[in-house]
């Protein structure tokens, strides 16, 4: 038995295992990918303030590092389910349950699909939801990637370094993503906008070969020659599993409140798994701490001694 368990180790997980811990509260954080979350993801992260230009893979190490160091423990297992158990939890796992006086999810939101035919065939042949984890194998390559936000920006900026041409193809004429990022895109001699233009299919034998494209305007199709895609839709949380005590809204993100706890006693949510205006790493790290100091008072109301880091 912990007195925390936290289901995610992106920058909302180690930051409610940071606070958790310091506050002399036992703490497992479970994360089947080892930790870093989102982060591990993220080529360069410029607006995180206090640390300047740093790599998303460093940022992740270093808070790691400092959960650990606070005496998290990091428990790399996928937790399937939870379940109340009068005033406990239980974290199931493949095989192994772990048990929990309460629960943090920080499990965050996994990229959104485009849900056009090729896509899921070729995954790993072309197709790719993350240019920092395979923009390596499109040196001197012609890649497209699809989406208009700040995570298209960013995989074009760090694509546009490594590719021969970046086509940016976007569904619309207007950016979500910021305009100095726009600015700095526009000005690069290998990036190529394709705006009003969506997905029809993504095709190839063996590896992506082509992009069908349609012109929103005119309803015209054409095809661009691409040898990697990289899909920067968006995110979405994967929050059925814990549907039944994690109260959802009709997009499937936690309903929590200003605490960060919900409707059940002894849960919360931190992050980008929560309902929420802006997802950033600032916004999840302090989502984190609140999260942890909710269920530090939760604890404290019932009278349970901690459990101690050991
Ligand atoms: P986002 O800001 O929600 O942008 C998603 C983009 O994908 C939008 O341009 C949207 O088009 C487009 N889109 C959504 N569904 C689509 C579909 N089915 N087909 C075609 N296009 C579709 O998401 P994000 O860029 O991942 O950023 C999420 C948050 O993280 C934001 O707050 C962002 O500032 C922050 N952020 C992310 C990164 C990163 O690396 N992921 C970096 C810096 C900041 P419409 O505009 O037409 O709706």
């Amino acid at each position: 038995m912990k007195d925390v368990a936290i289901i995610g180790a992106g920058p909302a997980g180690l930051s409610a295992a940071l606070y958790a811990a310091r506050a002399g509260l036992s703490v497992q954080v479970f994360d089947a990918m080892g930790g870093g979350g989102q982060l591990t993801e993220i080529a360069e992260v410029e607006n995180y303030i206090g640390v300047g230009r740093v790599t998303g893979q460093g940022l992740a190490a270093s808070c790691l590092a400092e959960a650990r160091t606070a005496g998290a423990e990091i428990v790399t297992k996928n937790v399937k389910r939870v379940e109340k158990n009068g005033l406990f939890f239980s974290l199931l796992c493949d095989k192994e349950r772990y048990e929990a006086r309460t629960v943090i999810l920080a499990n965050g939101a996994r990229p959104r699909r485009l849900g056009v035919n090729g896509e899921q065939a070729l995954l790993g042949r072309g197709v790719s939801y993350c240019a920092l984890c395979d923009g390596r194998f499109f040196g001197g390559k012609s890649v497209a990637v699809v989406g208009g936000g700040n995570g298209a920006f960013a995989e074009a900026l760090y694509l546009s370094r490594i590719a021969a041409t970046v086509h940016i193809v976007h569904r619309s004429k207007q950016f979500r993503g910021e305009r100095s990022v726009l600015a700095r895109l526009e000005a690069m001699p290998n990036v190529v906008f394709h705006t009003n233009r969506t997905v029809g299919a993504i095709r190839g034998d063996e590896r992506v070969e082509t992009l069908i494209l349609k012109d929103t305007d005119t309803g015209k199709t054409e095809a661009l020659r691409v040898e990697g895609v990289f899909i920067a839709i968006g995110r979405e949380p994967q929050n059925a599993p814990f549907a039944t005590l994690f109260p959802l809204d009709e997009q499937g993100y936690v309903i929590t409140d200003e605490r960060c706890a919900c409707a059940t006693d002894g849960l919360f949510a931190a992050g980008d798994t929560r309902v929420k205006v802006l997802r950033q790493i600032s916004t999840a790290v302090a989502d984190g701490a609140n999260a942890a100091e909710s269920a530090r008072r939760y604890l404290e109301r019932r009278a349970f001694v901690p459990l101690g880091k050991k």
